[in-house]
């Protein structure tokens, strides 16, 4: 197996006739977090949903842990470890947050609870003061934690994560990152997309800049530091 959790080459991939990603080469090696940059509309939520099968690649590949999957059902991507944290939370707002948690784990929640309580405390107190609550009266940031929760139940390999932190106070934010801190020790790779470059680069390997469609950089968060590409690309952003 090589040392790459996940390898995209020349992904082409879009909605009906527009293609928005025009040959994407990315890599995560794996065990390395890697953080997706790039302006609004650069194609990173798109690029994602294609790694995740969400949309189809119109061309190019997708290797994960080895095995091509770009033809593969989203199901059987997931069910392979990759997990997406999707922007805008996916949980289910009538549902309570332990129905959400066992629409994941595909019966009783007890187990389930106590998994995260051990391994990620922050999140897992706050949700199991909240189980018979209905998700959709949770504050943002309790909701994003339900929705990274759920996607760690699952014990992924690599993890997707689109915005977490857009919207949610500090505080909180601390919280969802020390959760991911957490699973890049337990040995899963990441690709994460973050507004918040300063968090982003706090916890990269490598940063990965899209600008419309296509990478326009690839390099150490040091090395973006040493040079003008935010202002090239994520312009007031950084
Ligand atoms: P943002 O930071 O604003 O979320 P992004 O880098 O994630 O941006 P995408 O959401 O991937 O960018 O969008 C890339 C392009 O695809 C944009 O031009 C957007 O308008 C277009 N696009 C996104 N979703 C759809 C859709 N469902 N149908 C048609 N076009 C879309």
């Amino acid at each position: 197996m090589s040392g790459f959790a996940l390898e995209v080459t020349g992904l082409r991939a879009g909605y009906g006739r527009s293609e928005v990603l025009h040959g994407v080469d990315l890599r995560v090696p794996s065990g390395a977090v890697v953080a997706l940059l790039g302006a609004n509309g650069a194609g990173k939520t798109t690029l994602l949903s294609t790694i995740a099968g969400l949309i189809d690649a119109t061309a190019g590949t997708i290797a994960f842990a080895g095995s091509t999957i770009e033809r593969r059902p989203a199901y059987e991507r997931a069910r392979a470890g990759i997990c997406l944290i999707p922007e805008g939370r996916g949980i289910f707002r009538e549902l309570t947050v332990a129905e959400n948690l066992a629409v994941q784990v595909g019966g009783p929640v007890d187990d389930a609870v106590e998994r995260l309580r051990a391994r990620f405390p922050q999140i897992g107190e706050r949700l199991a003061d909240r189980l018979g609550q209905p998700a959709g009266t949770l504050s943002g940031g309790e909701q994003q934690m339900l929705a990274l929760a759920r996607g760690l139940l699952t014990d992924p390999t690599l993890v997707l994560a689109d915005e977490l932190s857009v919207g949610l106070a500090p505080v909180v934010v601390d919280s969802i990152f020390d959760a991911l801190a957490t699973v890049r020790e337990q040995g899963a790779s990441m690709l994460i997309v973050e507004q918040y470059v300063e968090r982003a680069l706090a916890i990269a390997d490598y940063v990965v800049i899209l600008h419309k469609g296509r990478v326009a950089f690839v390099g150490e968060p040091a090395q973006c530091l040493a040079s003008d590409v935010f202002d090239r690309y994520l312009g007031s952003a950084a």
